[in-house]
């Protein structure tokens, strides 16, 4: 072969790997305009909803509440009914059929989980409407004097539910103001007597904490 032919071969070889180079890089181009990232479409079933925003308690009972003349009381004493489900007036039959209480619901207020009633649901109990003392303490001066409150559910077991905590926390606030009870005074049952109610999950340190804000 003449050195000619070599030359024109050797020209022939690098013009084609420079067309190779160019349709790769071509190849390259159109790919990656071509390219979208996946879309990441949530499963029906892994969509959690934000939570309901709360809705304050006291203000729909505030009329019931406030046409009332309070009479003196000193202390909050915090009760669970230690069932799943109850409500006022459950209770109320218990009390009066079970117990024998003429005057019913031994507590002042009960306060709902969902179940029997709204879950955070503040009812008002006859003892307070008629502004008599309490059957919930087990003990003459805070049954005299303590206004009882009573969660539904079994915080032995579980927690109360968030709303309920909110429902207790404006609850108490509130019941504080209108009866001038000092803080020290708002108790757990088992502080006057021998009993786990409301139960070893019950987060007295934080209802505390909230109403010292
Ligand atoms: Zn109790």
């Amino acid at each position: 072969m003449s050195w000619y032919n070599k030359a024109r071969q050797k020209d022939w070889r690098v013009r084609l790997s420079v067309w190779w180079t160019c349709i790769f890089t071509l190849f390259l181009v159109l790919m990656c305009g071509c390219y979208k990232p996946e879309m990441r479409i949530p499963e029906r079933e892994a969509f959690i909803p934000p939570p309901k925003p709360f809705k304050p308690q006291i203000p729909k009972i505030a009329a019931e509440l406030e046409r009332l003349d309070t009479r003196y009381w000193k202390y909050i004493v915090i009760h669970h009914s230690a069932s799943n489900a109850d409500n006022a007036a459950s209770m109320d039959k218990y009390h009066r059929e079970v117990r024998g209480w003429e005057n019913g619901l031994g507590y002042h207020f009960v306060i709902g989980n969902g179940s029997n009633s709204g879950d955070g649901q503040i009812e008002i109990g006859c003892r307070w409407l008629h502004q008599i003392n309490g059957a919930h303490a087990g003990n003459d001066e805070y049954n005299q004097y303590g206004i009882g409150i009573c969660l539904v559910g079994n915080f032995e077991d579980d927690n109360p539910t968030e709303v309920q905590l909110r429902s207790l926390i404006e609850l108490v606030h509130y019941l504080q103001q209108r009866c001038n009870i000092p803080f020290e005074n708002i108790i757990m049952h088992r502080h006057v007597k021998h009993t786990a109610c409301p139960g070893k999950n019950f987060p007295y340190y934080e209802l505390l904490a909230h109403l010292a804000q």
